[in-house]
């Protein structure tokens, strides 16, 4: 089982370290690119993983976990690397881990050439699930990592992933669908969307997306031998997905209070 204080704890030092610098131990810096539909952060982490400082910026550099926009997110990137030099009172970022949705390795080549642009040298390339478990070291069940524009999954049996997955619908959809029905803008609705006080009122609004992604994980994923999921990424900040998720599968389903940067933080361990 994962031990959700554990998590709990970690990531709320990762939120926290977008805000504040916090003093590394030992000598080497560890940094993970995440280049996502919806977001680009790069996180960094000290030797021991504690988590040192972060920044991200929305992005629509990416579609379907493919860049679609070079150009715009090497400019994310090297901006997200100078801020955070800067911040670390000019000390360069040399090395990188970077990930990518399970199924999108076609692509790595573009992603690498991303991270490399803006300076970095990439030691690891990961894909996205099997990157977030390096936070929750769950040993079986599947993790399951919903971005903005995709839902992925990594099957763990004894340690081990043994089988990776990903397909489309994201928080992309979800916010699609708020901005159909409320008769607003694309940009409207994500503001909705990540009101927490907004959840209670949208997730009957949303609920047939979720019960897609929900479906997503059903069809991969033996209730037989698999019997726990462990939701990540930022569309699971959403309020109540994990009640839909149980009613769906007929699976326990686990959250933590922040799921939105354990793959960031998780390529950066992978560093
Ligand atoms: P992908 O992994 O699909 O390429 P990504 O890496 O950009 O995308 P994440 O950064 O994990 O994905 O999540 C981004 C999504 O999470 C966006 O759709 C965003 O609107 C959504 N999101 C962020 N915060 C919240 C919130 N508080 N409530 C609901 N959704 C949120």
């Amino acid at each position: 089982m994962m031990d959700l204080k554990r998590v709990n704890d970690y990531m709320k030092r990762v939120e926290e370290s977008q805000t504040k610098t916090f003093k590394p131990v030992g000598s080497k810096l560890k940094v993970g690119l995440d280049l996502g539909t919806a977001y680009i952060v790069l996180v960094v982490l000290d030797e021991e993983n504690n988590p040192i400082a972060c920044e991200k910026k929305a992005a629509s550099v990416l579609r379907d976990g493919i860049v679609v926009d070079y150009t715009g997110a090497l400019a994310i990137a090297r901006e997200l690397k100078e801020k955070l030099e800067k911040r670390l009172d000019g000390r360069e970022l040399i090395n990188c881990a970077i990930a990518m949705p399970a199924g999108t390795e076609s692509s790595m080549k573009t992603h690498s050439y991303v991270a490399e642009g803006a300076g970095f040298e990439v030691t690891n390339v990961l894909d996205e699930p099997t990157a977030a478990n390096s936070i929750y070291q769950i040993e079986n069940g599947v993790v399951v990592d919903i971005g903005g524009g995709t839902t992925g999954l990594a099957i763990l049996k004894d340690q081990k992933v043994v089988q990776i997955e990903d397909e489309p619908t994201g928080g992309t959809h979800v916010s699609l669908v708020l901005a159909g029905n409320y008769h607003i803008s694309f940009a409207e609705a994500e503001v909705i969307k990540q009101d927490y006080s907004k959840h209670k009122e949208i997730l009957p609004v949303v609920k047939a997306v979720v019960e897609k992604m929900a479906s997503i994980v059903k069809k991969y994923v033996d209730p037989k031998e698999v019997d726990t999921i462990y939701l990540c990424g930022g569309t699971c900040c959403l309020t109540g997905i994990e009640k839909i998720f149980e009613k769906e599968t007929g699976m326990t389903t686990i959250k933590p209070d922040n799921p939105f940067l354990v793959t960031p933080a998780g390529i950066a361990m992978n560093c």
